[in-house]
C-alpha cells in the first residue's frame, strides 16, 4: 500500500513537470478561405519544442518563441476538409505524444466572400454597449471578472449589454439605422473603467458581462433580417496590461518596450515630416498610449498574422460588414497595409474605416486607398473619418460673421475632398463616443442642432450617429467621457424616461428624434443625398446653397444661418437648378415655386428640395 502511495506521488510530479497544451487560437477556421493557410498559437506549460501533427491539416512547421510556453503551428486546411473537429497531436522531442487539441472547421456562409460592406447609403448608428441598454441583469457580476457593477459611478460599468442591443433592434428599424457599430465588447478584465472596450484582455472572445460569442453572432444575425450590418469595432495598436501576454510574452519583442512608462508624443505629422527627428517618430509609433494599454509591436511577425487572422476570424464568424479599426496611424505603417490587403484579399468588396483623428486633410486623405500620395506608401484602407467637417460645422455654425460668413468654414472644409479618392466613402459624424455631445457643442441650441443634422444628413459621405443625439443628450458643463457616455433613457428597468417609447421624453426630444427619424428615411431612399455628387456654394450672408444630384434626381439644400428669414436670388445658383422652375420640401412636402426667381428661407432654416 505505502509502495503504491509512493508510486502515485511520483506520477504526480512527473505530470508536473510535463508539458501541456492548453489553448489554441483560433480554435475554428472554414473550409475554402483565401487564407487557407493558418499560423495557431498554442498555448501550454513548456511547449516551445514540440512539434504538431495531423492526420486531416497539413502541419507545415511548429516553431516556438522566446518563452517556453507558446507554439506557433501553421497548417493549411485542405479545401476538401470535413466540417467538425480537427485533431492536433502534439509530440516532444524524444516523439512521445504529450497531447492534443482540436480545431473546428466550418462551412463558409453563402455569398461569405463577396459580401458588400457598408457605404455611404448606410446610417451607422455607434453604441458604447456598457451605457445602451441592460437587457440581461444576471451578466452585471461576473465571477472572475475583476471590475463589478456600479452605476452610480460615471467611469464604472453601468450593465449594459448585447442583450440590450438585441432588444433594441426594432428601435434602430424604426430610426431608419442600417448599420451598428459597438465600441468594443471584447473581453476587457481591468480593474477600473473597463466599461469602455479597448484595453482587451481576450481577442477571440466576448466580455461575458457583455454575453457571449455566440450572443454577439445572435445580434449580427437578427440585425440582418432586419437589414442592419454589423461594424466591428477593433484594435491592433494595443491591449490591456491585464491580457495574459503581459505575465508572460511570447517574445520580449512582443511589445514596445521602453526602459520606463513612455507614452506617444501623438504627433501624427511626424510619420510625414521631412524634417522629422527618429527619436520622435519612434516614440509615436512605440510610446504607449497609457500604462495600462502597452504598445503591440506589429512588426513582430508573429503578432502581425494573429491580428489579421484575428480580424478575418470576426468578420467570417459574425458576417461583418465592416470594421473600425481604432487609432488607424499608430501601428507599424507596414503592418496596416499587410492588415488592410489580407482582408480585402478575402472580402473584396468590404469595408474598413480608420480612425485617424486629425483636422488636416492631408494627413487624413493620405490613407485613403487610391489617393495620390508624395511618397511610394500604398495603403489599402478604403475609408478614413472626417474630423475635419465635425468641427468645421460647429465653427461655422457657432462662429461670428466677419468680413465673410462663418459659415464659409464649412464650405472650405468640403473643398478640401481634391484630397481624396472616395469622397463618398469618407465617415462624417455629429460627434462620437470621445468628444462633447453635438448638442453641447452648440451650446443647447436646438435651431443649430436641427441644421447641423440637416447638413449632416444632406452632404456628402457616410453618415454616423452616436446613441442618444437623437435625443439632444448633453454634457453639461464637463467632457468627463462617462458623462458624455451617460446611460440611455429607458435601457434600465425603473427609469423615469423612457427614449424608446417616448415616456418621459420633452417635447423637444421628442421632436428631434422624430427629425432624426425623418432625415434617416429620406437620406435612405434618396440616392442623390446619400451617394450623389456635390455642387456647393460660396455661402453668401451665412446662407449656404448645395446640391446633391444623382441621374434625374437634383436635390437643392439652402441652410439659412440668420435670425432672420432671407429671400435668395437663384439666379447665382443655375449651375445646380439646371432650369427647374418647381420644387418639393422634402420634410414638409410642401411644393414650392421657383418660377419667380427668387426663394423665402426662414429664420435658422435648412430646406431640402427636390428641384424639377
Ligand atoms: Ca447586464
Amino acid at each position: 500500500m505505502k509502495k503504491l502511495l509512493i508510486g502515485l506521488v511520483l506520477a504526480c510530479a512527473i505530470n508536473a513537470q510535463a508539458q501541456v497544451v492548453e489553448k489554441i487560437e483560433p480554435a475554428s477556421w472554414w473550409i475554402g478561405m483565401e487564407m487557407n493557410t493558418v499560423e495557431f498559437m498554442v498555448h501550454g506549460k513548456d511547449i516551445s519544442q514540440l512539434v504538431a501533427e495531423s492526420t486531416t491539416l497539413e502541419v507545415i512547421k511548429s516553431e516556438g518563441l522566446e518563452s517556453p510556453n507558446y507554439l506557433f503551428v501553421t497548417a493549411r486546411v485542405p479545401v476538401d476538409a470535413k466540417v467538425g473537429d480537427h485533431t492536433l497531436v502534439f509530440r516532444n522531442t524524444k516523439g512521445k505524444k504529450v497531447g492534443r487539441l482540436s480545431v473546428a472547421l466550418g462551412l463558409r456562409a453563402d455569398g461569405s466572400a463577396s459580401r458588400k460592406g457598408f457605404s455611404s447609403a448606410d446610417f451607422i448608428y455607434l453604441i458604447t454597449p456598457d451605457r445602451f441598454r441592460n437587457g440581461d441583469a444576471s451578466n452585471d457580476q461576473v465571477k472572475g471578472m475583476l471590475e463589478g457593477p456600479n452605476r452610480e459611478f460615471i467611469g464604472g460599468r453601468h450593465g449594459g449589454d448585447l442583450a440590450g442591443i438585441i432588444e433594441s433592434l426594432d428601435y434602430f428599424e424604426k430610426m431608419g439605422i442600417s448599420s451598428l457599430w459597438l465600441n468594443p465588447v471584447l473581453e476587457n478584465n481591468m480593474e477600473t473603467y473597463s466599461y469602455h472596450g479597448y484595453a482587451m484582455t481576450d481577442l477571440y472572445n466576448v466580455d461575458p458581462r457583455y454575453g457571449t460569442n455566440e450572443q454577439y453572432k445572435e445580434l449580427a444575425d437578427k440585425a440582418k433580417e432586419k437589414g442592419i450590418g454589423i461594424i466591428m469595432d477593433q484594435v491592433a495598436n494595443h491591449i490591456g496590461s491585464l491580457h495574459p501576454w503581459m505575465s508572460d510574452l511570447p517574445s520580449e519583442d512582443w511589445v514596445n518596450q521602453w526602459p520606463e512608462f513612455t507614452q506617444t508624443n501623438h504627433m501624427k505629422v511626424s510619420r510625414f515630416d521631412p524634417h522629422a527627428a527618429e527619436v520622435d517618430r519612434k516614440q509615436f509609433t512605440d510610446g504607449w498610449f497609457v500604462e495600462t494599454m502597452p504598445d503591440l509591436n506589429q512588426r513582430n511577425e508573429k503578432l502581425a498574422r494573429y491580428l489579421i487572422q484575428n480580424s478575418i476570424w470576426w468578420v467570417e464568424y459574425l458576417g461583418l460588414h465592416g470594421i473600425r479599426m481604432d487609432t488607424w496611424s499608430y501601428p507599424d505603417k507596414q503592418f496596416l497595409a499587410d492588415w488592410t490587403k489580407a482582408i480585402l484579399d478575402e472580402y473584396p468588396n468590404f469595408n474598413i474605416v480608420g480612425e485617424e483623428w486629425v483636422s488636416d486633410p492631408s494627413l487624413i486623405s493620405y490613407w485613403q486607398a487610391g489617393t495620390n500620395k508624395m511618397d511610394d506608401y500604398t495603403s489599402y484602407l478604403p475609408s478614413v473619418m472626417d474630423f475635419l467637417l465635425q468641427s468645421a460645422l460647429i465653427e461655422g455654425l457657432n462662429g461670428e460673421s466677419g468680413w465673410r460668413s462663418s459659415m464659409t468654414k464649412i464650405y472650405e472644409s468640403l473643398a478640401n475632398d481634391y484630397m481624396y479618392s472616395d469622397v463618398n466613402n469618407i465617415m462624417i459624424f455629429p460627434d462620437n463616443h470621445d468628444m462633447s455631445r453635438i448638442y453641447t457643442q452648440l451650446n443647447e441650441d436646438f435651431d443649430k442642432w436641427k441644421m447641423a443634422m440637416t447638413l449632416f444628413f444632406t452632404t456628402r459621405g457616410t453618415l454616423q450617429f452616436y446613441y442618444g443625439t437623437e435625443i439632444l443628450m448633453s454634457n453639461p458643463g464637463t467632457e468627463d467621457h462617462g458623462v458624455i457616455r451617460s446611460d440611455f433613457p429607458g435601457g434600465w428597468e425603473g427609469d423615469a424616461v423612457n427614449a424608446f417609447t417616448g415616456e418621459g421624453l420633452t417635447a423637444q426630444q421628442k421632436e428631434a428624434q422624430e427629425y432624426i427619424r425623418t432625415l434617416a428615411h429620406l437620406r435612405k431612399k434618396s440616392c442623390a443625398l446619400n451617394s450623389g455628387e456635390l455642387l456647393h456654394f460660396i455661402p453668401q450672408e451665412e446662407v449656404y446653397v448645395y446640391f446633391r444630384t444623382f441621374e434625374q434626381e437634383n436635390i437643392m439644400v439652402l441652410a439659412n444661418r440668420n435670425k432672420e428669414g432671407k429671400t435668395i436670388d437663384l439666379a447665382r445658383f443655375s449651375q445646380g437648378l439646371k432650369g427647374a422652375t418647381s420644387g418639393e420640401n422634402l420634410i414638409t412636402e410642401e411644393k414650392v415655386d421657383l418660377s419667380r426667381g427668387t426663394i423665402e428661407v426662414g429664420p435658422m432654416e435648412t430646406l431640402i428640395l427636390w428641384v424639377k
